[in-house]
């Protein structure tokens, strides 16, 4: 048996329309799952990609504007795999943020994907089934960055409710793991990017001396994923090159 395959796996990937969870949509269905790439906006771009590269997806729309919006989506569907990847950042100095951006961010990043992972985990448990939960965290769930206060909340936080998550649920079949990202070349880091300044202290602080790619991000999804990781529970795995201050 290969311990990387996902053949006969069901997989949802959460913002999988562009960048990292397109990344991963494309990665788990490679290994051979079975994909649906959910996204606020149409996934058909990721559902032709796969399908194109002899694999099996469809698209569903999950807009986290409503944090519970997957309360539905797992019940009697025998998905095995769900990756929570879905997020978004605002930018501004502590003293000016509102609390329009700190709730939007802390629904998305964070309150949408714990019940996303409740309602996942109902549905396995009441199957005595196997489950695979992959959340993105970030590098600041290890540091404090600047100018993001309710970014670094929510993936503080998502890297804790993976540890809870994990000591509630390895015992019953599902692995609960996530992974931290350092600085990626997606939209996410555009405006840092676009930054020379800031992008080159960025770089300095990165010992494999490049950004990371969004399969960089994929392919430790498909480990998390896979029979290979059947013992890793409750980790939150670090690909950012090595990033110095963490
Ligand atoms: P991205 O290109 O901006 O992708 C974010 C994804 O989340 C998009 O599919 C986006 O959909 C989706 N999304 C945002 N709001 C949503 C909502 N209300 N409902 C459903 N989906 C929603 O950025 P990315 O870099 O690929 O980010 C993916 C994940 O990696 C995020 O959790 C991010 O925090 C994390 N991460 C990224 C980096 C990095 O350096 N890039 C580093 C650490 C962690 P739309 O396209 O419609 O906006």
């Amino acid at each position: 048996m290969n311990r990387f395959s996902l053949e006969g796996r069901r997989a949802l990937v959460t913002g999988a329309n562009t960048g990292i969870g397109q990344a991963i949509a494309e990665a788990l269905a490679s290994a051979g799952a079975h994909v649906t790439c959910s996204g606020r906006r149409s996934c058909d771009e990721t559902v032709s990609r796969i399908v194109e590269a002899g694999g099996q997806a469809e698209s569903l729309r999950l807009d986290f504007a409503d944090p519970m919006a997957a309360r539905d989506v797992f019940e009697g569907a025998h998905y095995g795999i769900l990756v929570n990847n879905a997020g978004i950042i605002r930018r501004a100095e502590s003293v000016d943020f509102t609390e329009a951006d700190w709730d939007a961010v802390m629904d998305v990043n964070l309150k949408a994907l714990f019940f996303t992972c409740q309602a996942f985990g109902k549905a396995v448990l009441a199957r005595e089934g196997r489950g695979k939960i992959v959340n993105i965290a970030s590098l600041l769930s290890f540091q404090g960055g600047i100018r993001v206060p309710s970014y670094t909340a929510s993936k503080h936080g998502v890297a804790g409710l993976t540890k809870l998550l994990a000591n509630e649920w390895a015992a019953q079949g599902i692995n609960v793991n996530a992974i931290a990202p350092g600085y990626i070349e997606t939209a996410n880091t555009a405006a840092l990017r676009a930054d020379p300044e800031r992008s080159k202290a960025i770089l300095d602080r990165i010992p494999a001396g490049r950004w990371g790619q969004a399969q960089d991000i994929a392919d430790s999804a498909v480990f998390l994923s896979a029979p290979a990781s059947d013992y890793v529970h409750g980790a939150v795995l670090n690909v950012d090159g090595g990033w110095l201050a963490r």
